[in-house]
């Protein structure tokens, strides 16, 4: 397997414990997005199968968009010879160019019918909507003149041949394929997928549907996770949830590294006698580049690389999961995919809540939207009280909100930082 990654300089292996000093989420996702790179194969794929996958091969136009001048409208084709003078001026209809039709022989007619999309001859200049003018028998009454090229959508208006439509990088939306085709290309160059291993780990962990014992709890960061990662520019290998063994964990790490791009677990990255991975990555000659980053929920996010995977530890406690997945996972994976696109957008909002705290890392809170201020900034409201382990909040948040690090005390009307999800 190509490598995809390489530390390069700048980004030196911690080697220190877990209770080395915290790095800036910043800092934390450069570093992730330095140690990936692109993944370099490309396949060619039909247009049918290429939505939300990564363009490897610019599009370039063809030839000019429209092909041709047509109606944007359904009416009626005109010239300014036939309305000299002052109107209303009748016109015979002579003629109907419908989409798909050439209009061939109609260059002498005065009036057109004409349809949306139809080709509109060179003699005439101007197309008038069917709701402008008077329809009468085999005739119509035109009372205003038209603009010149009115309702008239020119040749290449849109479009110039050999313009650059679409990049390297573009994740191929809706509209972009349609963009794509309405050139006429039928086949993309796209990038080949991701490999993103994931497994969870814990020995308290229950598959949902199993009998729960005493002090057992369901899994729920695999589903959340594989719901995250379901994006037609990735391939999901799911090996499913691990005790905190450490044999077992060394030989899902081994298995999960030589078949995956990166390598995503959860849980076992704290500072507890049962939290593995961290040596594990190291053990089997991996390098570690963030241990701890100085967010919350969160913290315990840990970053590396091994043998040709890079390594993303994801803490155990779900709204941390999700979180830090969000935040550092996410651009990591879009790096790697070779994607270009916006990371998570951030806008202002008016807190509708009140909180205090230890001023010290940059929180991440769960919040609704409850309504707008005078100047249409969305007003938020925290979900929950903060716990990295509530589900509840999050899935009922329309985004989270970012508390600076500096915050002690956020009042309502305060401005904040607002992430929408999706
Ligand atoms: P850890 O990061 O392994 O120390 O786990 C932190 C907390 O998250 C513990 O309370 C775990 O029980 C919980 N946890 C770990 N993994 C999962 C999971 N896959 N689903 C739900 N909770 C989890
Ligand atoms: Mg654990």
């Amino acid at each position: 397997m190509q490598p995809h990654h390489s530390a390069g300089p700048g980004i030196a292996a911690c080697t220190g414990s877990q209770s080395g000093k915290l790095t800036t989420l910043d800092v934390a996702v450069e570093r992730g997005c330095r140690l990936a790179s692109p993944v370099e194969d490309t396949i060619s794929l039909p247009l049918e199968d290429a939505c939300g996958r990564v363009l490897a091969t610019p599009v370039t136009a063809p030839g000019p968009q429209p092909h041709f001048d047509n109606s944007a409208m359904d009416g009626y084709a005109v010239r300014f010879a036939d309305l000299s003078g002052i109107g209303p001026w009748r016109l015979t209809v002579d003629g109907r160019i419908a989409a798909g039709d050439t209009g061939a022989g109609l260059h002498t007619a005065r009036a057109l019918r004409v349809l949306t999309g139809a080709p509109v001859p060179p003699e005439f200049d101007a197309v008038i909507m069917q709701e402008h003018v008077e329809r009468l028998d085999g005739a119509i009454l035109v009372a205003r003149r038209p603009r010149p090229g009115e309702n008239i959508r020119r040749a290449g208006e849109d479009i110039k041949p050999g313009q650059t439509l679409l990049e390297c990088g573009h994740v191929l939306s809706p509209a972009r394929l349609a963009l794509a085709a309405s050139t006429g290309l039928a086949m993309l160059d796209v990038r080949r997928k991701v490999r993103v291993a994931i497994f969870s780990t814990g020995n308290e962990l229950r598959q949902p549907g199993e009998t729960l014992n005493f002090g057992q709890i369901y899994n729920s960061n695999r589903f959340m996770l594989k719901g995250l990662l379901a994006q037609p520019m990735l391939e999901v290998i799911d090996l499913g949830s691990l005790p905190d063994d450490r044999v077992r964990l060394a030989e899902a790490l081994a298995a999960a590294s030589k078949q995956a791009d990166i390598v995503i677990t959860t849980g076992g990255v704290s500072v507890g006698e049962e939290d593995h991975m961290p040596d594990l990555v190291r053990d089997a000659g991996g390098q570690l580049h963030v241990l701890n980053v100085a967010m919350k929920p969160g913290k315990p996010v840990t970053l590396g690389e091994m043998s040709s995977a890079l390594y993303v530890g994801l803490p155990g406690n779900p709204v941390a999961a999700f979180v830090t997945f969000n935040l550092i996972a996410r651009p990591m994976i879009d790096r790697l995919a070779g994607a270009t696109r916006p990371q998570n957008s951030k806008f202002p909002a008016i807190s509708d809540f009140q909180r205090r705290r230890r001023p010290h890392r940059v929180e991440y809170v769960p919040v609704r939207i409850t309504g707008r201020d005078d100047q249409g900034l969305p007003m938020v409201q925290m979900l929950g009280h903060g716990s990295s382990a509530a589900l509840l909040p999050i899935a009922l948040a329309d985004g989270l909100a970012m508390v600076d690090a500096g915050v002690g005390e956020l009042s309502k009307g305060d401005t904040i930082t607002y992430l929408p999800f999706g």
